[in-house]
């Protein structure tokens, strides 16, 4: 058994990261049998889950969405707020109440909640029917956990800083877009924020294994590729190579892969090289995900988020001028402990100043071992919730203006799929990353055509194929 350790997790040392090449070979023995895979949280946990699935598939099991039909149960958990706590453990609470009926059945939780204490803690003490807790350093160790599963509870979870692994692989979602990890970790250690302690000290993979990925991937007829990381303008940062986060966009943008995407991008990092980049390479989307957090100088030092509301908008207008057409979004925290009215409104005035295309908006979450969550917050709850409201009340105006600059024009959309609520619809993405529901034909789904604009909405266009 290996218990999480915030102490071990906080650690940077000088340790050098292994990079290990996986060799699991894997036979499917429990073939007719059914697994549930539910994953909360952001893109690094939605690619995680696609190997998850590659490890579960390979042993044999097959898909159900149906909870009530799984041998197994795996969720794929998200530490970053309080509410994605309460939804996994509201769920386990069905899972506990299925195992009562289905001995056999295997629940196995890991992700980022896993790499908590106190979660760890509370699934020893109050769920022991849990068989399988994994963290989210070792992925690959859950087909020997779930071969060796005997009804007594296995934790396996390391709060190492961890290395890199290769040739990992995936059942992936789609096959037409596909996540691509080109680092692991982050060192910025934003005050409010979980990341740093479940997910270990930045490593980045070598340039060649990604470029080595990609080529695969458009082999295999992938139209895009998002290139992950916590803070992907840091990569390279940690190794001895030489080369920088630009070098690898310039090295991906020529393999010639349709369509590249990266996130996230941390405003501390954004070099001027990367933006020529992103302007000269056709098939390096105008798209960037731009974290503020907030537009208060002394909120943001609070953060630990070293810039000031200026140099954020220096740097956005650099983009803005730079990239023709780019759409920048965004994510908004309100009511990080004692934000006064005054630095909420700073807030809103950074979001009239630039207009953002989208934003993702939160209320700040107190995370157990953050150096945030130690500070006494003087601000009630109603009090955060109303200037959520307010701010995303701006924020929507914003992204109806954005959408509706769209209008009557011709849009480049890679076709995804059809729309889950009217099957005769289309949907896709803009280069800029915006949602389009298409009127077209089936045979569109896996291409990139020109969509005339005939209807925007605040999070969504309408829009007929040519
Ligand atoms: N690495 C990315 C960055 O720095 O921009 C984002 C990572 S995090 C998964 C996504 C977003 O969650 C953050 O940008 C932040 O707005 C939000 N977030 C992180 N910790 C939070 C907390 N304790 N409470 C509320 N929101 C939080
Ligand atoms: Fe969290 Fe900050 Fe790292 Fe983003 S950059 S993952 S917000 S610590």
């Amino acid at each position: 058994m290996n218990l999480p350790d915030m102490i071990e997790a906080r650690k940077r040392t000088s340790k050098r990261v292994e990079h290990i090449d996986l060799d699991i070979n894997l036979k499917d023995v429990f073939k007719g049998k059914k697994y549930f895979l539910r994953t909360y949280g952001c893109q690094m946990n939605v690619h995680d889950s696609e190997e998850i699935r590659y490890y579960l598939e390979s042993l044999g099991y097959t898909n159900t969405e149906e909870l009530e039909a799984a041998d197994i149960v795996v969720l794929n958990t998200c530490a970053i707020r309080e509410n994605a706590h309460d939804k996994v453990f509201g769920y386990l609470g069905r899972c506990k109440h299925l195992k009562q009926t289905k001995k056999d059945l295997i629940i196995a939780i890991g992700g980022c909640m896993s790499q908590e204490v106190s979660v760890v803690e509370e699934i020893k003490t109050k769920h022991p029917y849990v068989d399988i807790v994994f963290g989210t350093h070792n992925i690959h160790d859950l087909p020997k956990m779930i071969l060796n599963a005997n009804h007594k509870q296995d934790i396996e979870v390391f709060s190492c800083e961890g290395d890199v692994y290769e040739n990992i692989k995936y059942n992936r979602d789609s096959k037409i877009t596909a996540w691509v990890n080109i680092m692991y970790g982050c060192d910025k250690f934003c005050t409010y924020c979980i990341v740093p302690y479940t997910r270990g000290k930045q490593r980045s993979r070598k340039l060649d294994k990604i470029v080595e990925e990609v080529k695969k991937l458009k082999e295999e007829g992938y139209q895009e590729v998002t290139l992950l990381g916590q803070n992907v303008n840091a990569y390279g940062k940690d190794l001895d190579e030489g080369y920088d986060f630009a070098d690898l966009l310039e090295s991906v943008a020529k393999t010639n892969i349709p369509r590249i995407r990266f996130v996230t991008s941390h405003p501390w990092d954004f070099t001027d090289r990367m933006i020529d980049l992103i302007a000269k390479y056709e098939n390096v989307m105008p798209y960037v995900h731009l974290p503020i957090q907030s537009g208060n100088d002394h909120i943001l030092k609070l953060m630990g988020r070293r810039y000031t509301k200026e140099e954020y908008l220096t740097l956005f207008n650099k983009i803005k001028d730079k990239v023709k057409g780019v759409s920048i979004t965004t994510d908004i925290i309100v009511g990080f402990p004692n934000e006064t009215e005054s630095e909420f409104e700073d807030t809103l005035d950074i979001v009239n100043k630039c207009k953002f295309d989208s934003a993702f908006t939160f209320i700040y979450s107190p995370r157990e071992g953050t150096p945030a969550s130690k500070i006494k917050d003087t601000i009630s709850l109603e009090e955060k919730e109303k200037r959520l409201y307010k701010l995303n009340e701006l924020v929507n105006k914003y992204s109806l203006e954005a959408n509706k600059k769209c209008l009557d024009k011709v849009a480049k959309v890679l076709i995804l799929g059809t729309n889950e609520k009217d099957d005769k619809k289309l949907y896709g993405y803009t280069d800029t990353m915006k949602l389009v529901n298409v009127t077209g034909d089936k045979s569109l789904i896996g291409r990139i055509v020109d969509v005339k604009i005939t209807d925007a909405k605040s999070f969504s266009l309408d829009g007929k194929a040519l």
